[in-house]
């Protein structure tokens, strides 16, 4: 049975747009896994850590049949294929890619907590998500009013490239 899931993605290296794009493009292209929706990109400041470039963020919507646990090792082999192709020189990320929620499934284990556990405090993540679909719930209240209350909301604009 296929599920719908929230997929965040962030970079902070390297060509930023063209890693997301790629990354989008190499999550879907798996016989399991559907893309439904794409978020707009945002800018946003790193929070915390030493001085960083700032993040291109974004979400996306797929469908898939993959257990939850095998999407997660499908998310990370496209983070591996990412940070292989650069020099990592300081602590940015490549690429990010993180499972915000996976149908209405509950998972409380430290390889992988669902709905993502930041998730609803993060306004690189429910932003997007909300410009995507603004009907989006999480944890019962609706995605653009967690946005809204977010304390990274004022770091975070559109990004204006192409991507
Ligand atoms: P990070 O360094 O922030 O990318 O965290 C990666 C680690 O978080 C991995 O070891 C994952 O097993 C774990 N993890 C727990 N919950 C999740 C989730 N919902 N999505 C992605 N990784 C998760």
């Amino acid at each position: 049975m296929n599920t719908r899931v929230i997929l965040a993605l962030g970079s902070n290296l390297g060509e930023r747009s063209d890693i997301l794009a790629n990354a989008v493009a190499d999550l879907v292209d798996h016989p399991h896994v559907r893309l439904r929706e794409v978020s707009p990109v945002v800018q946003t400041k790193a929070v915390g850590g030493p001085e960083q470039p700032d993040y291109l963020n974004m979400v996306v919507e797929i469908e898939t049949d993959l257990e939850p646990y095998a999407l997660l090792a499908h998310c990370q082999a496209v983070e591996a294929k990412h940070h292989r192709t650069r020099t990592v020189r300081w602590g940015a990320r490549t690429l990010d890619v993180d499972i915000i929620t996976y149908g209405d499934l509950e998972i409380n284990a430290p390889e992988l907590t669902l709905p993502h556990p930041r998730a609803h405090e993060r306004a690189f993540v429910l932003q997007p998500w909300a410009w995507m679909d603004s009907t989006a719930v999480l944890a019962g209240r609706p995605v653009a009013e967690l946005a809204a209350e977010a304390d990274d909301l004022a770091g975070l604009k559109p990004f204006e490239g192409a991507v």
